[in-house]
């Protein structure tokens, strides 16, 4: 799915909203959920703007990487901003590979070598011991500095060989208990975005942006003028630093 380029001084600032990604399918799923919570707002992904460079993500936790990438595209684009940062965390690796998921055999977005390590390290760990989890954390940043964050998991396992020819990254090893006997690739794209840990999270940030009103970009303003916007930046930062698990 190639996404059209948009002309950024064709859009107005107060409805706009850009998703920190190149990846349509995932401005398709935020677009669908956030839109809900968000009446009236335009959803653009940050590769439609321009040429960006990703930023390096520094942080030790998802909601850290996940607030970087979202500051980094409301800094070059003047417009709120959405990014997400996920991965898996495996109870029996005291949480590997976790914020290092795309790359935990070296090379980024290698899914073939990171499944081959993740099933080395786990050989002879006993059924009982494959407890694991995908993890979301998405970061909703307004030109203001106010942050919201959405939080979102999915419990499962890992199993013992690769299973699936849908979604991708650790999607054939990992056996969701939402869904007994298959693993995520074998799940169709509705199937499994509606048990993911993104729709989770999505939910989570959803619920708490309507708790705000129906108007929650307005909102953000008037807390920026009342003085709240960098209290709320600072209590996201502060749980943003917690580690994950
Ligand atoms: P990112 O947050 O999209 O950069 O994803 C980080 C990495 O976590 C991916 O490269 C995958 O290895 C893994 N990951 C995140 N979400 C999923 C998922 O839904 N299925 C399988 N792997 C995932």
């Amino acid at each position: 799915m190639a996404l059209e380029k948009i002309d950024a001084a064709s859009l107005d600032s107060a409805t706009t909203v850009v998703v920190a990604t190149g990846n349509a399918h995932k401005l398709v799923e935020i677009r669908d959920i956030l839109g809900a919570a968000l009446p009236g707002v335009t959803f653009v992904a940050l590769a439609q703007l321009g040429d960006f460079e990703d930023p390096d993500e520094t942080g030790t936790t998802f909601a850290q990487n996940a607030i970087i990438k979202a500051e980094a595209a409301v800094a070059e684009t003047g417009f709120t901003a959405v990014a997400d940062d996920s991965g898996l965390v495996v109870d029996a690796l005291d949480g590997e590979p976790g914020v290092y998921s795309a790359r935990y055999a070296g090379v980024h977005g290698d899914d073939a070598a990171n499944n081959a390590k993740l099933l080395a390290k786990m050989e002879g760990v006993a059924d009982a011991q494959r407890t694991a989890r995908f993890v979301s954390s998405i970061a909703f940043i307004e030109p203001n500095g106010l942050v919201t964050m959405g939080e979102g998991t999915c419990e499962g396992m890992v199993g013992r060989t690769e299973r699936g020819d849908y979604g991708f990254g650790y999607d054939p090893l990992f056996l969701p208990d939402d869904t007994p006997g298959k693993t995520m690739a074998e799940l169709t794209p509705d199937e499994k975005n509606a048990i993911s840990h993104r729709f989770h999270a999505l939910n989570d940030l959803c619920d708490k942006l309507a708790a705000r009103g129906t108007d929650a970009l307005a909102a953000a303003d008037e807390g920026a003028e009342q003085g709240g916007a960098a209290a709320a930046v600072d209590a996201a930062r502060a749980q943003a630093t917690e580690p994950e698990q």
